[in-house]
């Protein structure tokens, strides 16, 4: 067994930490956090604490730590055969399973599932079927993509240009020409405080329609989006957007997809989120809560209007030219479908629905009425804070006075794991799908705490 110190060095040494400041971590500024179990909502690191998870990892371990049942389908299937590929019609009885048990689950117009790695790479998947898709049908100038700000579809080239958040740009020579973004439904933020809700989403649906005159719906092919913005700051939409943008992406003859990473599989306590906004989308993006994380594994699930598409394409071409040597590994696969086997078995679609609930209307009785505590939102098992400055101007704390991560800091001292989102003093939370009451209570018991501790 290694010593603390040992790993330390090996860390600073040796391991590109992802979204991390590689200087500071470098430095030894930033503290190496080495986790070692979990169980339940609970993980544990190597000095000992217990912190319990109310992040679930990056809102992926839906299902909870140490689910043994998981652990056993991918040992099993690990030791009958690690790997095979997917290609040419090959398949696994897991990989085929898991596609059944996937459309079984999607809204009903839904007919087959791609599957990947991660988030980024299915939001990659999608885009080259949509371009796939418009050159079939001979449309060649029809490709842009129009993705919202604040969305996040992922950290690739073209799902970083997606991404609609500026750390994800800046010094990487993004967006993509063929990437545009409009306004964020972002009602807290609205350009003017005495908008309603409905004018708001009205004004949302007016930058769209803005936006398509303005570069010619012949030239965009789809519009992205996430039934509720996560990592733009855990914001759900304002009453009535997804039915009326449907409208006009229908109109246009635009494709929807439903970025379903976060939602997909039970957190708005739905099995999908497009079925919770009433969206009819033609790609759904599914990751995280397919597996729980427990393996790798993501997937696109492609409507049947594209469908048909796809089919005439590879009849007039040949074979798609797209799949990864890992699409549909037989490991992720296999905890895919004793996850979403698990998923049904404790009921966790209900409980994040109704305990999800129960969070969102605790915090915002401890703490809602804070001076400053701007908005309290949520839906389902996700909920977020944000901070102001002043609450009835909506004035914001300087970013360099970092108070969102400071209020991290402080919960993380406290035991509880909650996430400073980017762009914004916003305290976000997205705990495993079993979370109980009682720690649903912790979580609201230790934000208070922390939030008196730095804002008094
Ligand atoms: N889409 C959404 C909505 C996400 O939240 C994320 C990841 N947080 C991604 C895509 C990208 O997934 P990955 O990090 O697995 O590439």
């Amino acid at each position: 067994m290694l010593t603390n110190d040992q790993l330390d060095k090996w860390d600073r040494e040796s391991f590109f930490h992802p979204s991390t400041h590689l200087a500071q971590h470098a430095r030894g500024e930033s503290p190496t956090r080495i986790i070692t179990g979990g169980n339940g909502v609970f993980i544990e690191d190597r000095d000992g604490n217990k912190l319990l998870d109310a992040f679930a990892g990056l809102y992926c371990v839906n299902v909870g730590y140490g689910r043994t049942e998981i652990a056993e389908a991918i040992a099993e299937q690990a030791k009958e055969l690690a790997y095979y590929h997917a290609y040419v019609g090959h398949g696994t009885e897991a990989s085929i399973t898991l596609a059944h048990m996937v459309l079984e689950r999607a809204p009903a117009h839904m007919s087959k599932v791609y599957f990947g790695l991660s988030g980024s790479d299915a939001n990659e998947t999608n885009v080259k079927l949509i371009w796939y898709y418009n050159n079939i049908l001979g449309r060649p100038e029809k490709k842009k993509i129009i993705s919202r700000w604040r969305g996040y579809h992922g950290s690739g080239l073209m799902t970083g240009s997606l991404t609609g958040l500026e750390l994800f740009h800046k010094k990487f020579d993004l967006p993509l020409a063929q990437v545009i973004h409009t306004e964020a439904p972002y009602y807290f933020r609205r350009p003017k405080a005495e908008m309603s809700e409905a004018e708001f989403t009205a004004h949302c649906v007016a930058e769209l329609e803005a936006l398509i005159a303005r570069e010619g719906a012949d030239t965009i092919a789809a519009f992205i989006g996430e039934p509720i913005l996560g990592t733009g700051g855990i914001v759900p939409p304002p009453a009535g957007y997804w039915p009326a943008i449907q409208a006009v992406l229908d109109k246009h003859d635009i494709l929807l997809v439903a970025d379903e990473v976060v939602t997909g599989f039970g957190r708005l306590g739905t099995m999908f989120g497009s079925d919770h906004y009433g969206m009819k989308p033609d790609l759904i993006t599914i990751a995280k809560g397919l597996t729980s994380a427990y393996a790798p594994l993501s997937g696109s699930i492609v409507g049947e209007k594209m469908w048909k598409v796809l089919e005439q394409g590879t009849d007039e071409n040949g074979p798609i030219g797209h799949g990864w040597t890992y699409s549909a590994h037989p490991i992720g696969a296999a905890a895919g479908v004793a996850n979403l086997r698990l998923i049904d078995k404790l009921g966790l679609v209900a409980n994040a629905g109704s305990v999800g609930k129960y969070l969102n209307d605790a915090m915002r009785d401890a703490i809602g009425d804070h001076a400053h505590v701007g908005d309290v939102r949520g839906e389902g098992m996700l909920c977020a804070i944000e901070f102001v400055k002043d609450r009835n101007a909506r004035t914001f704390f300087d970013p360099a006075d970092k108070i969102g991560a400071k209020l991290a800091g402080a919960m993380v001292e406290r035991g509880v794991i909650a996430r400073a989102m980017p762009q914004g003093d916003i305290l976000g939370f997205a705990p495993p799908l079993c979370l109980t009451e009682a720690e649903a209570d912790q979580i609201v018991a230790t934000t208070a705490e922390a939030v008196k501790s730095v804002l008094g």
